[in-house]
């Protein structure tokens, strides 16, 4: 017997092994196996195919053992995760190692760490200053560094970043530099008690839910159009509790669970036991534990995050992706995959009905609705036809007077009177600002030269709170001085961040209660469930923050949004930049309203004409989408085409040269058809001390893509000069 095993590395090919005889009933597909590989005699991989001939020439190898007695993955999920490779352009084995939950990739077979307590690392306050003391403990140094860009942390994070970090962390804990704490219990908030009985549906509900229902069992993929507050979730909730009345599996995709405990509390309250979560909150014991619990059909559904998409939910029937439009769902670093594109994958193998849910559809996945691959369903109204909070642009261009300094992205006027009245009425606002610290960029008056992170080529944050300049590219802090280091100047800082509209909204409205949601601000699951928890519980009354505030969240006591200013997204080189500014603009004016009393949104703007802007009054997605596709179209974008990233990152002079090198090899491949924007250097050139450049290779389907590919695969496999090169098909990130 032989068989075809990926090996968990990151090189190219699967690998054929002869079967002991004695093995031979243990072996199935999916099936983890020890073998011998390179200078390893027991390198872990996974069973793919099986082979009915060797190939020619070559002296096999036995399996040296059968690692689970229940493989891992079921053979569908295997085919799903070759199907990725293929496409996503990824050696074999990798997906297959990144889609496991941490304790299966080890070699101690399906024994899961018991469950204990999960440990969180932090640095003690002050610990900042003592940065500049470890310039003799540079092990020290970065971990430190690490602690104080990202506060308190599960110390498995710490160890994937620093695999090597533990006698450095022992030294900063002895140092009394970095605290070390455990926690054994899941916080259990206000906010997870969700009504556990399902409401009768509303017409357009059940109408949705009768289109689901009639496609069970065939792979049918839905749009559900449905307009912030529409019961969009209702829908996902009943379908599911149909298939699962069935004794069928579904799985649910969302952004991100940190930030919506209230969703995945709706899930618990129905499905109690029956819901298997699967996000980066949890240590790799429970993850391990709830990937069990799905395989062994335990639970039946899974809510979970982008790599839950490799989930085993045995008996698959749906898969909702909810807010399919989240850039989260695409997978940035390692294997660039997209969960949402492999949910519909995944749905044609599993013959699963699949759910795409969202007020703001992509672009893609509305023209995929247009050209009928997916069949639309409409929620065009919010549940007891609540209004649709009113819209008002605060243009900022006209407060700008000589002598009166506004500066750009704190409050105007209008919107400090706003929240007073808001605040007096006993209601709750909501202030969005897409940047986090206290100012973005710190100068000296003197000699004008910015505070730049050395290894990365972009400006310092100052985060006053913690009397640091801080690098949002590779965590970098160091102390904040008023003293220009360049010409003892006098440095000032300009930009605002969401600590200084904190401060803004303490001085605008004396003796509210607020509080800030911001990766600084909150570091934690928990602490994030906690202070939404006290958001929702009314014992706050304004929450400042980033895009952690414009998620899913149901608070029916905010009648007040205020954007602090919407343009920060708009001028990025990125095609994709008017589309995310309508989807976030739209997303947090959700927030507004949803309780009895009507919502209202206050949007600061230095482009109040500007398309994403302007439709985002009127709440007209479909108007925005229509005039963006027109322009897609005419410029060549998805999803009228396809893209290729090639990400090319080493050295200053190496870097360069190794994308010149891959545009000459694609050369030959570049038909009428194809086109290569670059290359380039990327926008943000530098990051920790590696200079990058991208190629974009732009085609009309994928398969002239996998044309380039091929004409680039043997020079990304041995590049020149050490540098990185790694295929991003579908790219979302362009900077
Ligand atoms: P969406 O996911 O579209 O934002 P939700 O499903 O969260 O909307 O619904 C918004 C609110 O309306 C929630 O508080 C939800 O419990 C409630 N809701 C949803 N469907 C119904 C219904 N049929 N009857 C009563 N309330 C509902
Ligand atoms: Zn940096």
């Amino acid at each position: 017997m032989l068989v075809e095993v990926a090996v968990a590395a990151a090189v190219r090919g699967t690998f054929t092994y002869r079967v002991p005889a004695p093995l031979a009933s243990e072996v199935t597909l999916g099936q983890r196996v020890a073998v011998p590989f390179g200078r390893s005699p027991r390198a872990t991989g996974y069973v793919v195919g099986f082979p009915t001939s060797p190939p020619p020439g070559l002296e096999l190898k036995d399996v040296a053992a059968v690692l689970d007695a229940v493989p891992p993955f079921t053979p569908r999920l295997v085919e799903l995760i070759r199907w990725a490779e293929d496409y996503y352009l990824v050696p074999p084995g990798e997906l297959l190692r990144a889609a496991l939950p941490p304790g299966l990739n080890s070699r101690r077979g399906t024994e899961g760490p018991a469950r204990r307590g999960v440990e969180y690392a932090s640095a003690e306050p002050g610990a900042a200053d003592a940065v500049a003391s470890l310039s003799r403990a540079p092990a020290q140094r970065a971990v430190l560094e690490y602690l104080l860009a990202r506060g308190r942390i599960p110390l498995e994070e710490l160890r994937r970043a620093f695999p090597h970090g533990r006698p450095a962390l022992a030294a900063l804990a002895k140092r009394a530099l970095v605290r070390l704490e455990r926690e054994t219990k899941v916080a259990r908030s206000g906010l997870l008690d969700a009504a556990a009985d399902a409401p009768p549906l509303t017409a357009a509900q059940a109408a949705a839910l009768v289109e689901v229902e009639a496609a069970f069992g065939t792979f049918t993929t839905f749009l559900l159009h449905g307009v912030t507050g529409s019961g969009k979730t209702e829908v996902y909730l009943q379908a599911i509790a149909r298939a699962r009345a069935a004794g069928k599996g579904a799985l649910v995709l969302v952004p991100e669970i940190a930030l919506t405990p209230q969703l995945s509390g709706r899930f618990r309250a129905r499905f109690g036991d029956d819901v298997a979560l699967l996000h980066s909150g949890l240590s790799g014991a429970e993850r391990h534990a709830e990937w069990q619990r799905l395989r062994a059909g335990e639970a039946r559904i899974c809510v979970g995050v982008r790599s839950a998409i490799f989930a085993p939910v045995q008996d698959l029937a749906v898969i909702v992706v909810d807010e399919e439009h989240e850039s989260s769902f695409k997978q940035e670093d390692g294997p660039a995959y997209h969960a949402r594109d492999l949910a519909v994958v995944r749905g044609r193998y599993e013959e699963a009905v699949v759910i795409l849910g969202s007020a703001t559809p992509s672009l893609e996945t509305l023209e995929n609705a247009r050209r009928g691959r997916y069949r639309r369903l409409e929620l065009p109204a919010r549940i007891d036809d609540r209004p649709m909070p009113t819209v008002e642009l605060v243009d900022l261009r006209r407060l700008r007077r000589p002598g009166q300094d506004l500066a750009p992205g704190l409050l105007s006027p209008r919107l400090v009177d706003a929240l007073a009245e808001t605040v007096a009425a006993g209601q709750q606002a909501i202030l969005f600002l897409n940047r986090r610290g206290f100012q973005t960029l710190v100068v000296c008056e003197g000699c004008g030269e910015e505070a730049r992170c050395p290894d990365c080529s972009i400006a310092l944050t100052h985060h006053a709170r913690r009397g640091v300049l801080l690098c949002h590219a590779c965590g970098r802090s160091e102390r904040m001085s008023s003293t220009c280091p360049a010409c003892g100047g006098v440095r000032f800082g300009v930009g605002v961040g969401t600590e200084q509209v904190e401060e803004a909204a303490r001085a605008a409205v004396p003796g509210a209660r607020i509080a800030r949601l911001d990766r600084d601000a909150v570091t934690t699951a928990d602490e994030t469930a906690a202070l939404l928890a006290r958001f929702a519980r009314r014992d706050l009354d304004v929450l400042v923050g980033t895009q952690m505030v414009t998620k899913g969240h149901d608070f029916p006591g905010v009648t007040l949004v205020g954007v602090v200013l919407a343009d920060t997204a708009l001028a990025l080189p990125d095609f994709r930049a008017g589309e995310r500014t309508f989807q976030l603009l739209t997303q947090v004016a959700g927030r507004a309203g949803r309780g009895a009393d009507a919502g209202r949104v206050l949007v600061q703007t230095f482009n109040p004409a500007t398309r994403a802007v302007a439709r985002s009054v009127n709440h007209d997605y479909a108007g925005f989408a229509e005039e963006e596709l027109v322009e897609r179209r005419r410029r060549g974008w998805p999803p009228f085409t396809r893209l290729l990233a090639v990400r090319v990152e080493g050295s200053e002079a190496s870097a360069p040269r190794a994308a010149e090198a891959l545009a000459r090899a694609a050369r030959p491949a570049l038909q009428g058809e194809i086109a290569l924007l670059g290359p380039a250097p990327a926008a943000i050139e530098r990051i920790r001390g590696r200079t990058r450049w991208h190629l974009l290779f732009r085609a009309p389907t994928p398969q002239a893509l996998f044309r380039v590919h091929r004409a680039l695969a043997p020079i990304a496999r041995r590049p020149p000069g050490g540098v990185e090169v790694r295929f991003d098909m579908d790219p979302h990130a362009m900077l």
